[in-house]
Parts: C-alpha cells; structure tokens; sequence
C-alpha cells in the first residue's frame, strides 16, 4: 500500500490554478503560451526539488523521471496535461499531471523502491485550441516525428508555432533533451469525467474502457431549381425534400436503436436559398460516432443509403465524403483491471464507462498499452471556469492512480 498525501495534492491544484487565473476562478493557459510555460517550469522545480530528472522532447512534452531498481525497462508513464481552453477550468489536464507528480513524491516520502521507473508527463497542446489539432504532444510522441506541415502552423493569435515551441524549450533550460518517443512499458492517465454521469451515480472511480470513434462526412444532394409557384409536384427535382426524408428516418432509427451511436446534423445550407424557388443543392455535414468500429462502418453505410434512396425517389443526385475519421479506442484490460483492483483496494466504487472525447491516452494508446481513470465532476461541467472536482474525488483518483502504478510498476 503507498500513501499519498491528499493535502499537498489539492494545495498543488490551488497553486497552478493561480497560472493563468482568471476572474471567474477558472484558467486562461493556452498551449505554449506564457502561462504554459510558467506551468511546466514549476512542475519541473517541483520535481527537481525532489531529485527526480527532468526531460523534454522536441514537442516540448515534459517527463519527471524517478529511477527504478532496473533503471534500463521501459518506464510506467502516468500524467496529462497542463495547457487548458482560454476559460478553461483548473481540473481538465492538470488534475492528472498533479495527481501523478504526487505519486512520484509519494513513494519517494515512503522510500518504496520500483523495478520499473516511474515517469510523470505533461503533454503539449492537449486542448488543441490555440494550435490545431489537440494533443500534438502525444500524437508526435506516439509516431516519433513532428509532421513537416506543422511548421508553418500560427496560433489563433497569429503567433507562429514554431516560435513558441522553441521559447517553450528555451524557458527550461534545466532538462535535458530527449528523442520523440521512446519505449513504454504502460501508461495511465487522471482526468475528469467531463460528463455527468458518475456524479449522478454517486460513483467515485470510473475505468475507462476506451474512447468512442467519430467520423465526419459531407453529403451533397443536387436536384433542380425551378419556380415555387409553376412547378407541378410530377416536376419537381427537390434535394431539400430528399435531404430532410432521409434524416427524419435517420434521427428516428440511429440514436434510438442503439444507445452508444450518436448522430449529429450540426450544419445544413440550400442553394440558392432564395424563398420562391426550389433548393437547387443543399448540403449538409454528419457526425457519427461509436465505440466499435464495425458498427460504426454500418452506421455510415445507413446514412449513405438512406440518403441516395431518398435522392433517387426525388429524382437527385447525391454525393457522400469522409472529412474527418478517429476510429475508436480500446485501453487495455490488463490495466482497466489493475484499476479496477486498486480501486477495490481502496473501497472505492468503480464503473465501466467509455470516454466521449479525446484525450492524449487515445494516441499513447497506440504505442503502448494505455487506461485512464476518471473522477466525477460538478454537473458534468468542463471546458468552463466553474469546472470542479471535490477534494475528496481528487483524492480517490490519486489513491487509485497511486495503488495501480505500484502494482504496474513492480515493487517485488
Ligand atoms: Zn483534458
């Protein structure tokens, strides 16, 4: 059993919550943006100040490296990230880097001595707000290489990204540098739930089993315009008229027939849009998401079909094309099962549960095997500076993180 202390851990989340504070009690810390670095440079004082190494990589993600007793395995990896949205909350990222940070000082306050070594990561970019995509850091880390066309990348205040990632380097000078990637034995992950799911379950310790697929298409659906007022029905050619069949019986056999598809029209234009005369084409875009990747195939084979039927009875064409593809995740069941254990360890409850959104674990996840553990949050509220975690719930998340990083770890 290893201890941590839950009062230097919420103390800790106070203190960065003061980087990049807002009004509102929440954070402004864009990636690689002042506040970042601030960030990054008191985690690695934090670390140093321990004698724990500190290590960056090309894309700036931050390691803290406690030794273990054969330093040579590739290490247990835990954390998340630092950067947040610009009225971002004080728990999304740093809840997970601050949780593993207090592992790492808690088996060093207990003198417990690993196999593997312990590595604590502050991923780069993770949000993916003021640099698109989100999770860069994981994403270069998981392929070894920073993709060419990133260089010429500019934040949405128009700062170029290259600039700011080497002022990133540059502000910690004190760490050594590292290669992009390197071999990992596993890798677990904190963050909050981001939904309202395990609150309304009075439910402390969520297992996630993986992160959803989504995928975008663009459907194009041409007919012919003509006169509101002297086109007879046997001569009209209407893709609106088609378009909208098509997602009435979409909206009432996806989501209802299978509680984990989600469905989403979230944008819809009719050419000409003009009022006295028939759409020409109208276009629209389609979300779709799912856990399983075969299911998520059939989904998109029933939107396609759906809509050339209904273009077909309208006497239109229609055009189908993918604009965005993230398959589905699946984490590890060894590790969904060590945390199950610690949780149990602890006499915490614990769920199953998928995550809805992104996190850097999805990408970790490709080049080892990867977990995350989640914790409730206040009304599912994220992404917002009223975000808030109980310090007891952080406290759970951190015990559990604590006990399966022990077992991962190796303390033979
Ligand atoms: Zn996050």
């Amino acid at each position: 059993m290893i201890e941590i202390d839950g009062n230097r851990l919420n103390a800790r989340i106070d203190a960065f919550a003061a980087i990049g504070a807002t009004q509102k009690g929440g954070v402004n810390r864009q990636a690689l943006s002042e506040g970042d670095r601030q960030a990054r440079r008191l985690l690695a004082e934090l670390g140093a100040a321990r004698g724990f190494s500190i290590v960056q990589d090309p894309m700036a993600n931050l390691f803290i490296r406690r030794s273990g007793r054969q330093d040579n395995l590739p290490p247990l990896l835990i954390g998340s990230h630092l950067d947040s949205q610009p009225s971002g909350g004080r728990f999304d990222g740093a809840l997970g880097t601050l949780s593993a940070l207090e592992v790492l000082e808690s088996l060093e306050d207990a003198g417990i001595e690993t196999d593997r070594p312990v590595v604590v990561v502050a991923w780069t970019n993770e949000e993916g707000c003021r640099f698109a995509p989100g999770c860069m850091g994981s994403m270069a880390f998981a392929s070894g290489r920073i993709p060419p066309e990133w260089e010429t990348k500019l934040a949405t205040d128009g700062a170029p990204f290259v600039g700011e990632l080497a002022a990133t380097l540059e502000s910690l000078p004190m760490a050594d540098m590292v290669g992009l990637g390197f071999p990992v034995h596993a890798y677990l992950e904190v963050h909050i739930e981001q939904g309202p799911s395990l609150e309304a379950s009075d439910i402390p310790i969520g297992v996630v089993g993986g992160i959803q697929g989504t995928r975008w298409l663009d459907v194009t659906v041409t007919g012919q315009t003509a006169h509101a007022g002297t086109t007879a029905l046997a001569y009209r050619r209407d893709p609106l008229r088609a378009l909208t069949a098509a997602l009435s019986s979409l909206y009432e056999t996806v989501m209802p027939a299978d509680p984990d598809a989600r469905f989403t029209i979230g944008r819809i234009t009719v050419e000409p849009g003009s009022v006295n005369a028939i759409p020409e084409q109208v276009r629209c875009t389609v979300d779709l998401r799912h856990p399983d990747q075969g299911r998520l195939n059939d989904l998109e084979q029933r939107v396609a079909s759906m809509i050339a039927t209904e273009a077909d009875r309208q006497r239109c064409s229609a055009l189908i094309s993918r604009s965005f593809d993230m398959p589905p995740c699946t984490f590890s069941n060894v590790l969904q099962q060590a945390i199950e254990l610690a949780a149990k360890d602890r006499n915490l409850k614990s769920a199953s549960m998928l995550s809805g959104a992104f996190h850097d674990a999805l990408f970790v996840n490709r080049v080892a095997p990867a977990a995350m553990i989640f914790v409730p949050c206040r009304d599912g509220l994220s992404h917002n500076e009223a975000e808030y975690v109980e310090p007891r719930h952080a406290v759970a998340g951190c015990e559990v993180l604590a006990a399966a990083a022990l077992r991962l770890a190796g303390n033979a």
